[in-house]
C-alpha cells in the first residue's frame, strides 16, 4: 500500500506510470505531475483505457520542478513515500532538496547536469549523502537501464561469476527503425549533449579522454545484429569503477547509424547543438533548446517503431572457480513493437521506465532500503533481476564468448 509521486510525463514518465498501474498491489496511489499537465492527463486517460482493471488511483498536477517551494508544497499536500524523478537531469537537485524538506525518499534515472555546462558526474548528488542519511531518507540514483540495469548486471557478475572483474564493457545497441530522418530516443537536448561531448573511459586508475565517437568496433549483439559501436562516456562508469576497484578498464559502447551521425555532424557544424545562448530577436536562446523544439518528441516515435534493442554488460576477469580469464555477458533484448502494444511506448522509454518502477517497488517493500544516497550496484542484484524477468525485461546470459574485443 504505497503512495508515490512521479515527476515528468515524457517518454519515460508514460512507462513508469503504466507499469505502476500494472503493479497495483504495490502502487496504490500515484500523483503524476509535470510541467505540462495535459501530458499527464493523456497518460492517465490511456491507463483507464488500456488497464481498466488496475486499482491504482491516479491524479495529475502541473508543477515546475525547478521551483523548490512549489514542489515541496505539492509533496506535503500529497504526502507520498517516494518521489520518482523522470523529468530532466536539470531538476535532480531541486527535487532532492524538496524531498529533504518534506521527508520523502527519492529515485531518478539520470545524474544531475547543470544547464550551462556539459559535465556528467555524480559529485553534485553524492554531496547529499550525509543530509539524506541524517534525515533517515534514501535516494537511489540512476535507476533506468543504462545507468540502472547495467549497474545491476555488473553487481550480478561480481556476485555470481567473478571474484575479480578486470575488464568491463557496457554495450547499448538500438537496432530499431522509427522511420524519421533524424530523431533521438530520449530527450533530444540531453541525448545530443551526451553524444557530442568528448568520450572517456577508465584505464589503469585514470580517465582516458577521446574525441567524440573516436573509437569504434563492430560488436555482435546476441539475437539482434552486428553493429558498429562507438565508445562514449556514460555516467555509470564513474560509480562502477569506484564500487568495483579491481576493474582495470571500463568502457561504454553505443551504436549509431550512418544517417544519424551525418545529421549530427551537420547540426554540430552549423552550431545547432551548442548550449551557449545566442541573442535571437531580443531573446536569449540556446541553439540546442531550439533544436529540441523542432525534433520529434521521443514518445511520438513509438507508433510504427520496429526492431529491437540489446543492452548488456560484458565482464572479463578472475572467475569464481579460479578461471584466470573468464568472460561472461548479461543482457536484455527488447522489441519496440511489443512495448508499443503493451504501454504505447518505444523500447528506449520502456527499458528506462521499467527499472525505475522496479527500483521504486524494492524501496517501498524495504528490500532495497538504507538511509543515504546510493547507486544501484550497491544493493543485492538478485531481487532486481527477478523483477526484470517478471515485469517485461527478460535477462539472458552468454558464457565464454568475447563480444567486445580489446
Ligand atoms: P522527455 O523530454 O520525453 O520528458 C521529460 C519530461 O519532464 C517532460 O514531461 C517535461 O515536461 C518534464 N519536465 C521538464 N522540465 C520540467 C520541470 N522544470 N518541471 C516539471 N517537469 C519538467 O524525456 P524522457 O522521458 O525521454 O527522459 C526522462 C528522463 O529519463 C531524463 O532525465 C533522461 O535523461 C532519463 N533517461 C534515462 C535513461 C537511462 O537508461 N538511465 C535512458 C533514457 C532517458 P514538458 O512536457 O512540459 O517539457
Amino acid at each position: 500500500m504505497s503512495k508515490v509521486m512521479i515527476i515528468g510525463a515524457g517518454g519515460v514518465g508514460n512507462v513508469v506510470a503504466k507499469k505502476c498501474a500494472q503493479n497495483d498491489g504495490v502502487f496504490t496511489e500515484v500523483l503524476l505531475a509535470s510541467r505540462t499537465v495535459s501530458k499527464c492527463d493523456k497518460i492517465v486517460a490511456e491507463i483507464h483505457e488500456h488497464f481498466p482493471q488496475s486499482r491504482t488511483k491516479f491524479t495529475t498536477a502541473a508543477v515546475d520542478a525547478d521551483n523548490v517551494p512549489e514542489l515541496a508544497a505539492m509533496i506535503r499536500d500529497f504526502s507520498p513515500e517516494l518521489v520518482i524523478n523522470v523529468a530532466l537531469p536539470y531538476q535532480d537537485l531541486t527535487i532532492m532538496d524538496a524531498c529533504l524538506e518534506t521527508g520523502v525518499h527519492y529515485l531518478d534515472t539520470a545524474n544531475y547536469e547543470p544547464r550551462d555546462v556539459a559535465k556528467f558526474e555524480y559529485s553534485w548528488q553524492w554531496a547529499y549523502r550525509e543530509r539524506f542519511e541524517k534525515a533517515g531518507l534514501m535516494a537511489l540514483l540512476g535507476c533506468g537501464f543504462d545507468p540502472g540495469a547495467t549497474n545491476v548486471f555488473t553487481a550480478h557478475h561480481a556476485k555470481h561469476h567473478f571474484s575479480e572483474i578486470h575488464y568491463l564493457d557496457i554495450v547499448d545497441c538500438n537496432n530499431g527503425n522509427h522511420g524519421k530522418a533524424f530523431a533521438t530516443n530520449f530527450n533530444p537536448e540531453i541525448n545530443i549533449r551526451e553524444i557530442t561531448a568528448n568520450g572517456r573511459y577508465w584505464e589503469n586508475g585514470e580517465w582516458v579522454e577521446t574525441a567524440p565517437l573516436e573509437i569504434s568496433q563492430d560488436i555482435y549483439y546476441p539475437k539482434v545484429a552486428t553493429r558498429k559501436s562507438y565508445v562514449l562516456y556514460h555516467e555509470e562508469l564513474e560509480s562502477l569503477v569506484q564500487n568495483f576497484p579491481t576493474i582495470k578498464r571500463a568502457r561504454f559502447w553505443m551504436t549509431f547509424g550512418e544517417a544519424y551521425i551525418k545529421h549530427l555532424n551537420v547540426l554540430e557544424g552549423i552550431g545547432m547543438t551548442s548550449i551557449e545562448p545566442i541573442d535571437f530577436r531580443g531573446q536569449k536562446i540556446a541553439p540546442i533548446e531550439f533544436l529540441k523544439a523542432v525534433l520529434p518528441a521521443p514518445e511520438s516515435l513509438a507508433e510504427g517503431y520496429t526492431g529491437q534493442t540489446c543492452i548488456g554488460v560484458q565482464a572479463r576477469g578472475l572467475g569464481k572457480n579460479g578461471e584466470p580469464d573468464k568472460v561472461h555477458f548479461v543482457y536484455n533484448v527488447t522489441d519496440h513493437a511489443e512495448t508499443y502494444r503493451e504501454v504505447q511506448a518505444q523500447g528506449i522509454s520502456y527499458t528506462t521506465g521499467v527499472p525505475a518502477m522496479i527500483g521504486a517497488m524494492l524501496m517501498l517493500q524495504g528490500v532495497w532500503k538504507k538511509p543515504g544516497v546510493y547507486n544501484v550496484e550497491e544493493f543485492d542484484p538478485d531481487p532486481f533481476i527477478a523483477a526484470m524477468n517478471e515485469w517485461g525485461l527478460p535477462v539472458d546470459e552468454l558464457a565464454g564468448i568475447e563480444l567486445v574485443k580489446d
